[in-house]
């Protein structure tokens, strides 16, 4: 066990015995117990049991699709759910098309009864699903309107190593990596726990949860990149098991590329926000694509479209005169002042994104506006929804010496570090 790691479990055990929310960086004065190598800490009382943790679900592609294309580099079994019946079974597939028929399912030329099925393949590793090469092993549902579900299922520390690369860039520091690897842990076990049983998946594999593009890739031209990568899969052992709780309970981390300056009170966007979301100051993100950005667009447009949204709500103001919006500094959404020529109406620059400009054309919903027609020029900051931890900002921190625990605990405040077990 390296040291790092060794620290780190002397930590969480401090933790879990105080219950403390704590710095790494900073002595800890309770009582610590070192544990032999390889040894996991159980949790104690303070903190909530986790259970053996079962695989995780991805849900490819985002959506369910007519076609997918498969490959299979190994000996695999197709498994019908009724039991597990063996239904088909392989040395090795070459690429095949994957697609629904009238009441069942089809690979190449193999006709199957059954609405869903699962691909066993003897190494994980082997399984390529649109040009991606994924660990574990894939389930297929058919639906209702003759697509098809693809759904990949993996041990969660190299979802993790993949998540890793998938949101953050390799150079950054390890400190910030490692701090997204525990935040993206913590995600994907919250979501396992609050959502899995209700559906056939527990996350989706892009922005929607985390993006997750399996171990590795064919691009348009060929090439084969690393997702997965041997630093990422460092960053995933260095901090293996390790999530973060609020009161003993994992709560839901949201994350973010580039906060702004301040990030974002999670209350006003995520119904699930914790109160370890509540919106900090952040100085570490300043040289981020997006720290600052101006919009110049049409103001009839959003006019006409935010006067529909009002009416459709109940809150007709007539035809828009004027529109001011507010960017307070703290992490709160600003307000927008709608004018009209029947009376004003107030909404949120959350509301004024999405109802208003368009999520797209808009990086963040923290903005102030300047109402000028037939343009509008709209000033903002951040990239993304700002709430949680700040990916630029944590490399800041990382940079300027801060460890992965004090970045943690810095965007996460109230928060604690356990290990999930
Ligand atoms: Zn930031």
């Amino acid at each position: 066990m390296d040291a790092w790691r060794r620290s780190w479990i002397m930590i969480v055990l401090a933790v879990c015995l105080g219950g403390l929310a704590i710095r790494a960086s900073t002595e800890s004065s309770g009582t610590l117990v070192e544990l032999p190598d390889g040894s996991h800490p159980t949790l104690t009382s303070k903190a909530a049991a986790i259970g053996t943790i079962p695989q995780v679900r991805v849900l490819l592609g985002s959506v369910a699709r007519p076609v997918w294309k498969l490959r299979i580099d190994g000996p695999y079994r197709l498994l019908a759910p009724d039991g597990w019946r063996v239904v088909g079974q392989g040395e090795r597939l070459g690429e095949t098309e994957l697609s629904a028929t009238n009441d069942g399912l089809r690979i190449g030329e193999l006709k199957l009864r059954e609405r869903r099925l699962k691909i066993e393949v003897a190494t994980s590793g082997s399984l390529w699903v649109n040009q991606r090469r994924y660990r574990g092993q894939l389930s297929l549902v058919r639906q209702e309107d003759g697509r098809v579900s693809a759904i990949n299922s993996l041990e969660v520390e190299p979802y993790v190593a993949s998540v890793v690369n998938g949101e953050m860039p390799g150079e950054f520091p390890p400190a910030a990596r490692q701090a997204l690897a525990i935040a993206a842990r913590t995600y994907v076990l919250y979501q396992m726990k609050a959502r899995g049983a209700a559906r056939d998946f527990d996350v989706y594999d892009n922005t929607r949860s985390q993006v997750y593009q399996g171990m590795e890739m064919i691009d348009a031209q060929g090439r084969r990149l690393a997702v997965e990568t041997a630093d990422s899969r460092r960053v995933a052992e260095d901090t293996r098991g390790i999530v973060l709780l609020y009161q003993g309970r994992l709560f839901c981390p949201y994350y973010g590329a580039v906060c702004g300056g301040h990030t974002g009170r999670g209350s006003d966007q995520f119904r699930d926000a914790a109160p370890p979301l509540v919106g900090v100051p952040c100085d570490g993100c300043r040289d981020a694509p997006r720290y600052r950005w101006q919009v110049e667009t049409a103001s009839e447009p959003i006019a006409a479209r935010l006067s529909a949204y009002l009416e459709r709500t109940g809150r007709a103001v007539g035809v828009i005169q004027s529109i001011e919006a507010t960017n307070p500094a703290d992490g709160r959404l600003g307000e927008v002042t709608v004018t009209g020529e029947r009376g004003s109406a107030i909404v949120s620059t959350l509301t004024l994104r999405e109802e208003g400009v368009g999520p797209r054309e808009l990086p963040s919903p923290y903005f102030a506006l300047s109402w000028r027609p037939p343009q509008v020029a709209i000033q903002g900051r951040g990239w993304g929804h700002c709430v949680g931890l700040c990916q630029w900002g944590a490399r800041g921190k990382a940079i300027a010496g801060s460890d992965c625990a004090a970045i943690l605990m810095h965007y996460y405040p109230g928060a604690t570090l356990s290990v999930a077990q």
